[in-house]
């Protein structure tokens, strides 16, 4: 955990950091209205607000690799403008950053009516419902709280789509591009959740690399033949209706920790590693080789082959990504023979 908590030092002079979490900085009611979205329908009549008589903010964001950007554009002051940001923040953060910084200058300018159009649906609806787990979003607080605080000025907020050809939408995403390859960055503070995310990301390159590169030569069979890479989600994370019973055993089988014969016979639980046809009692032997062994409903090789099993069939394949229909073969052979692995 010490490790862990070292692994921020170095963000430490770019965090954002107060003495309250950040949703106690603003207004309660600020924190929690919902602001309605405008429906724009920007290049036709629109029934909602005559859009003319607004002035139109169009924001964006972009990233690319290590590269994040944003950009302003005002069409009504012809007001342009391109940020550098640091590399941690994901483009959400960009994003609302976009609009933060598009209202400050609306609201400087003293305009009365202001419309921030954002191609990032995801944040405007962020913005608008302010509650949802987003308590310690510190930009996103600050948003709500400039348009809250924003007296005799009608602030809207709409959506529209990107790369659609609508001009101020163009421009405005060629800013963001200039502004991710800016070699100064604006030194606006981090989030912390961005700041995580990339300590997670580094601790999972890290062991990634470890799993292709290992300092030791223990659990080889399981990262050469079994788990080849090291996964983003557990590999049974997407068979959600599966017994977990059944996932019990796949585990065991797949880390070649359970009741067959060879491995019985190596910890010492049994004297002898024999299967009672004669081969030594590996799961290879149990499920393709052994001839006491018998397949329920058919031909094991044709089942797991139309299941588009790789060949050779053997059970490290058989077991690397098991299916759903895999599983149930598996355990329907086991019980079948009544074999307890
Ligand atoms: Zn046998």
């Amino acid at each position: 955990m010490v490790q862990a908590f070292n692994m921020y030092l170095p963000y430490r002079n770019r965090l954002y950091s107060g003495a309250t979490f950040p949703c106690f900085n603003v207004d309660f009611f600020n924190s929690i209205a919902v602001i309605k979205p405008l429906k724009l329908n920007i290049n036709r009549e629109n029934a909602e607000i005559d859009i003319l008589t607004h002035c139109l903010v169009f924001t964006d964001a972009s990233k690319q690799g290590e590269r994040v950007g944003f950009g302003v554009y005002i069409p009504k002051i012809n007001y342009k403008f391109s940020a550098k940001l640091h590399k941690e923040m994901c483009i959400a953060t960009a994003e609302t950053i976009a609009i933060k910084e598009g209202l400050r200058v609306a609201l400087q300018r003293a305009f009365t009516k202001v419309i921030i159009l954002s191609d990032s649906l995801s944040e405007i609806s962020k913005i608008a419902n302010g509650n949802s787990n987003t308590k310690m979003d510190y930009i996103m607080l600050q948003v709500r709280e400039m348009m809250a605080k924003s007296m005799g000025v009608a602030i809207r907020m709409a959506w529209i789509p990107g790369h659609s050809g609508i001009e101020g939408n163009e421009k405005v995403d060629s800013l963001a591009k200039i502004g991710k390859d800016l070699n100064i960055r604006l030194n606006i503070k981090l989030d912390i959740h961005d700041v995580r995310n990339t300590i997670l990301r580094d601790i999972t390159n890290v062991i990634r690399e470890r799993w292709k590169n290992p300092i030791q030569d223990k659990g080889k069979r399981y990262r050469k033949l079994i788990q080849r890479n090291f996964p983003n989600r557990r590999w049974f994370s997407e068979l959600a209706y599966i017994d977990r019973r059944h996932i019990t055993t796949i585990i065991r089988m797949r880390t070649g920790h359970c009741a067959a014969g060879e491995h019985l016979a190596r910890i010492g639980v049994r004297d002898s590693p024999f299967c009672e046809c004669g081969g030594v009692e590996n799961l290879n032997h149990i499920f393709f080789e052994c001839l006491i062994t018998k397949v329920p409903g058919g031909d094991l090789y044709v089942n797991f082959r139309s299941f588009g099993l790789n060949l050779p069939l053997c059970v490290e394949n058989m077991l690397s990504t098991p299916s759903a229909e895999i599983i149930q073969m598996v355990i329907c052979f086991l019980d079948y023979n009544r074999i307890k692995l």
